[in-house]
C-alpha cells in the first residue's frame, strides 16, 4: 500500500501505519469492554496517534511535517498518498528496493 508515495519512498510508512492502528484502536477499543479501554483513554490514544503522524512524518530533504501542512491545506493529501515528490520543496525520492 502507498508503495511508490513518497511516505514510503522515505521509509515513513511504519509511522503513519502506527499513528492509524493508534486512532483506530482509540476510536473503536471502547465500545467493547473487553479491551478495558474507557473512552477516555480511547480519546488520548487518538490525540496521540495524531500527534505522532503529524509531528514525526517529515520530508528528509526540507523538515516540512507534511500531515500538518496537509491538515490547512487538504489538497496535499492527495500528493503525499501518490507522488513520489515532496509537496513542500519537490525533492524527488527514489523508490526503495522491496
Ligand atoms: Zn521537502
Amino acid at each position: 500500500m502507498f508503495v511508490n508515495s513518497v511516505i514510503a519512498r522515505t521509509g515513513q510508512s511504519w509511522k503513519l501505519w502506527l499513528a492509524i492502528v493508534l486512532m483506530v484502536i482509540g476510536s473503536f477499543a471502547p465500545l467493547w469492554e473487553g479491551f478495558r479501554i474507557d473512552w477516555t483513554l480511547g480519546t488520548i490514544l487518538v490525540v496521540v496517534g495524531y500527534a505522532f503522524g503529524v509531528w514525526f512524518i517529515t520530508c528528509p530533504s526540507c523538515g516540512n511535517r507534511w500531515f500538518w501542512s496537509a491538515a490547512l491545506d487538504a489538497t496535499l493529501y492527495g500528493p503525499l498518498f501518490k507522488a513520489s515528490a515532496c509537496p513542500s520543496c519537490k525533492q524527488d525520492f527514489p523508490s526503495r528496493p522491496g
